[in-house]
């Protein structure tokens, strides 16, 4: 069969969530797959937070804490969170930044597990979440150890020394999604507790952690959930059976987390529920775009979500591997449909000088050292057109070399 670009076009005109795409505000002339890095600016989020600065800021000044419901918006975000990611109302609050909600709930899921030393994950896991349970391992002093492992012999290193099992769900290099609920039962099944690093799911896939069982998440706001560059983070923990929201109080004992804040008392009391988990006082500019880029995510249905990302994904795969062929690209990202995130990555012996010529032909991926080219496709925005086009710029950016100029060989200081 014929493949053209008039079938993409069909295809977008049948597509449900195309109505979707005209609530953002993108760049003309440029194809951008990297929305699991930076999510795009929702149409909304300028006047709402214009809104927030003139009129709440401006015109109410403090009053706006009550009066514009300023001080409940870590928990009225986090519950419509709650509906993206599996969980249930007063099990997700947003705050601080996806390391630092790290911070908090691996510190309480240790001291869930006193004598229990081990930290599984994975060595191909961010950066940020390794770094940090080295940090916690170092503060606590207790002989807590990392224990890196493949992807493959997760449930292999799974025994009765392992306090907490965490990983990230959808792997940023590779887009290979790890199969949440057989994890989390194995590692109950040894006695350990789930930590789930939602940053490339959270708006990306569908995720069930009241389903799986899971006991702590995290996830960030800035990537598929559109929020705006450093957007605040979210946290979750279950209310289910583990009572984890009472079982140990997580270590940054700030003052929004206190049990009555305002009695402004000398000691620490940590609030029922998920408040506890709010530490500062909320970057209100940042809640009210995060506001609206998770607004905008709940007018689509999941299903219909998960089926346009693995077809856009689907189609990539298969124009690289058809349109592009012996120009020296290798697929990271699972095959399997099932195992794949909303992002498809090709190692190539030249990805960065690759990248940043497909990026001055509007082609918006990124490069993640040390050899991939990735391309988050966010099914909320990102066209069926898209697809091909990009594919056709990549094509010419590989089969002409065009990607050699000097200046596409300088790497900046964020890739
Ligand atoms: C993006 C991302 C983060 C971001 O952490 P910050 O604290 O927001 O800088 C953390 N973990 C994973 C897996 C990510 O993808």
């Amino acid at each position: 069969m014929n493949i053209d670009r008039g079938m993409f076009e069909a295809l977008d005109r049948a597509d449900p969530l195309a109505p979707l795409r005209d609530q953002f505000l993108l760049p003309h002339g440029v194809i951008y797959l990297d929305g699991n890095s930076l999510g795009a600016l929702p149409r909304a989020t300028p006047a709402r937070v214009a809104r927030v600065v003139e009129q709440e800021w401006g015109g109410d000044l403090i009053t706006s804490w009550n009066r514009h419901g300023w001080i409940q918006t870590p928990q009225r975000i986090g519950d419509k969170i709650a509906r993206l990611i599996g969980a249930d109302p007063g099990e997700v609050v947003v705050a601080e930044s996806t390391s630092i909600n790290l911070f908090k709930v691996l510190v309480v899921a240790l001291k869930m597990r006193p004598g229990r030393r081990v930290i599984v994950s994975e060595a191909e896991n961010f950066p940020t979440d390794l770094y940090i349970a080295e940090g916690v391992a170092d503060l606590l002093e207790q002989g807590h150890t990392l224990r890196l492992v493949e992807a493959g012999q997760l449930v292999r290193a799974l025994d009765d020394e392992v306090a907490v099992l965490m990983l990230t769900h959808v792997n940023f290099r590779t887009g290979a999604i790890h199969d949440m609920a057989g994890l989390t039962a194995a590692a109950h099944a040894a006695g350990a507790l789930t930590i789930w690093d939602l940053s490339h799911s959270a708006g990306a896939v569908p995720v069930d952690l009241n389903g799986a069982e899971a006991d702590f998440a995290i996830g960030c706001g800035y990537k598929y959930l559109n929020g705006g560059p450093g957007a605040p983070a979210f946290v979750y923990a279950a209310l289910r059976q583990h009572g984890h929201q009472g079982g140990a109080a997580q270590p940054l004992y700030g003052w929004l987390g206190h049990a009555s804040p305002f009695e402004f008392a000398p000691g620490y009391r940590p609030a029922a529920g998920i408040r506890q988990y709010i530490v500062s006082s909320p970057s209100i500019l940042a809640m009210a775009a995060l506001e609206e880029g998770v607004d905008l995510m709940l007018k689509a249905d999941p299903a219909v979500l998960r089926a346009k990302s693995l077809a856009l994904t689907d189609a990539f795969i298969q124009l690289v591997e058809s349109r592009c062929a012996g120009l020296g690209l290798v697929l990271a990202t699972p095959r399997d449909p099932a195992r794949r995130g909303s992002q498809v990555s090709f190692a190539h012996e030249n990805s960065y000088a690759v990248m940043q010529a497909l990026i001055e032909r509007g082609v918006v991926g990124d490069f993640r050292a040390p050899d991939l080219i990735r391309f988050g496709f966010t099914p909320l925005y990102v066209r069926h057109v898209d697809v091909w086009d990009a594919v056709e710029i990549l094509r010419e950016v590989l089969a002409t070399g065009a990607w050699k100029r000097p200046e596409f060989q300088t790497r900046a200081e964020v890739t």
